[in-house]
């Protein structure tokens, strides 16, 4: 199928075109292949012919909850039956035009591979061709507490089609160059944050130092790497940036190293990026002697499966491919589209990806700056752009005793002030709903400080201040296994 166009296209041209792609797919795979969306298709009395417009799309298809994903990974993944093998009747046999490609695939790929591999029938080839097409080969999950993290998979043509398609949209920047070397500071995981910091250079053919996080490679060491390579890009979370920055702006003054001024680009994604944080990130890279370099936003999600959704230059919006992505932005009070330009919570759908599929995803994040359909004056593409704050509606606020909390206004506050993985705030409520709240802090930091700061930014009265040893602290923060420090423990009941 030839590419989407971006350029030189009007946004409703675009859109229709987008609309119709997911139409397809839609009849073509998704409900044929996809055990969940036939199901429920066939629940409502629903054809993919009763869907010809984006208002009945909009009307007749419902959103996929967190949960229904939660409770069922396996049924979202696209598994077509396979004639002669093992059937699942819930779902469709791959279509014969598809066989006679896997034929002609298969042949190739025998090709390719000479004499190494033993021989094998032309039947086995054809086979292999359509496990490459379907066949989950990587999975990622998120982190944090087993049992309810989100997962997804993706097939070989997963990552050579729509991966990496999304991948190109991060060579879309005015700053880049064939040669910027990159560097990842994101800890080695079942993530995507990791493998999509891993695989979007390596797909573009960028030269990549990937460091695996501050527990296997200590930032410091990080440090003395990147200003012996000169590394141009870094990619990291919002919270580990601004740590890695203060420990190279020490280590500057230690004389150790002569600033970083090869930075060009910082890319700060997995976490908001806050004013706080944005303000320390800007402030190190002036000390670095590299006041020019950009600092841009990306997010992704384990169920996007995309490589992040990034900006092509500071403030220009975060690029979303219509190719692959099919956007529409809801009132979350009246679950209508939002009017244009206006917040409301993100709901996407895949189109054309295999592995795990999502239709019409009630992501909870709010965009708040809207989405803008335009050409894109930083880079002249034509694609949904996406501006911040964003938040997620249920991860960046909390209720306490009937107010909200702004947890990511609290987290900005605090580590302006404390050290990075110095501290714990946990929520516990009762079968009464009492509760008791807790702060955690690193041994030799000032806990009246602590509760005033708390207090001070989001009026939250801490019960009690426990001092910890960094071994207890790391253990209460990563304990779980997961990648980013569980800093918040809210235990209420909904
Ligand atoms: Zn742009």
């Amino acid at each position: 199928m030839s590419a989407l166009r971006c350029r030189g296209v009007t946004p409703e041209a675009q859109r229709a075109e987008s609309f119709a792609r997911l139409r397809d797919f839609l009849g073509r795979e998704v409900l044929r292949y996809s055990p969940f969306y036939r199901a429920r298709f066939a629940a409502l009395g629903l054809t993919a012919e009763d869907i010809a417009t984006e208002a009945d799309w909009a009307n007749k298809v419902p959103f996929t909850s967190k949960d229904e994903l939660r409770d069922g990974f396996a049924d979202f993944v696209l598994a077509p039956n396979y004639p002669g093998r093992k059937a699942d009747p819930r779902v469709a046999e791959i279509a014969p035009s598809e066989m006679a490609r896997y034929h002609a695939q298969g042949e190739r790929m025998a090709a390719e591979a000479g004499d190494i591999e033993p021989p094998v029938s032309a039947e086995e080839r054809q086979y292999r061709a359509f496990l490459h097409d379907w066949q989950p080969i990587l999975y990622t999950r998120t982190g944090g507490t087993t049992g309810n993290a989100a997962q997804s998979s993706y097939t070989l043509s997963d990552l050579h089609g729509p991966f990496k398609r999304c991948a190109l949209f991060h060579h879309n920047m005015v700053h880049w160059s064939p040669e910027q070397r990159f560097m990842s500071l994101l800890p080695a995981g079942e993530h995507l944050g990791f493998y999509g910091n891993l695989l979007v250079p390596i797909l573009n053919g960028q030269p990549l130092r990937a460091m695996m996080g501050g527990r296997t490679v200590s930032t410091e060491n990080q440090v003395l790497v990147a200003a012996k390579d000169g590394t141009q890009a870094l990619y990291g979370t919002s919270s580990y940036l601004v740590n890695w920055l203060e420990t190279a702006v020490a280590l500057q003054a230690e004389g150790r190293i002569a600033g970083l001024p090869a930075l060009q680009l910082l890319s700060a994604s997995a976490e908001a990026l806050s004013e706080g944080y944005a303000a320390s990130i800007r402030a190190a890279l002036v000390k670095l002697g590299a006041p020019g370099a950009k600092l841009v936003q990306g997010m992704s999600s384990t169920e996007l499966k995309s490589g992040g959704f990034r900006e092509c230059d500071e403030g220009m919006g975060l690029h979303v491919d219509p190719q692959h992505y099919f956007i529409e932005l809801i009132d979350p009070d009246t679950k209508l589209p939002a009017e244009p330009g206006k917040p409301g919570v993100l709901v996407w759908s895949h189109i054309d990806w295999h592995g795990t599929v999502i239709l019409r995803y009630w992501s909870g994040d709010t965009i708040d700056g809207g989405v803008r359909y335009d050409a894109c004056p930083g880079c002249g593409l034509t694609v949904p752009r996406l501006f911040p704050p964003f938040r997620r509606l249920v991860a960046d606020f909390i209720k306490v005793k009937g107010a909200r909390v702004d947890l990511a206004e609290l987290r900005a506050a605090i580590e302006t002030v404390m050290p990075r993985d110095s501290y714990q705030i946990e929520i516990i409520g009762d079968e009464h709903g009492k509760l008791s709240i807790r702060g955690y802090l690193l041994e030799g930091l000032d806990a009246e400080r602590f509760r005033a700061l708390v207090f001070g930014t989001v009026e939250l009265r801490l019960d009690s201040v426990a001092l910890c040893t960094p071994a207890e602290m790391q253990h209460r923060l990563y304990g779980a296994g997961g990648w980013k420090p569980r800093w918040l423990i809210n235990e209420q009941a909904p």
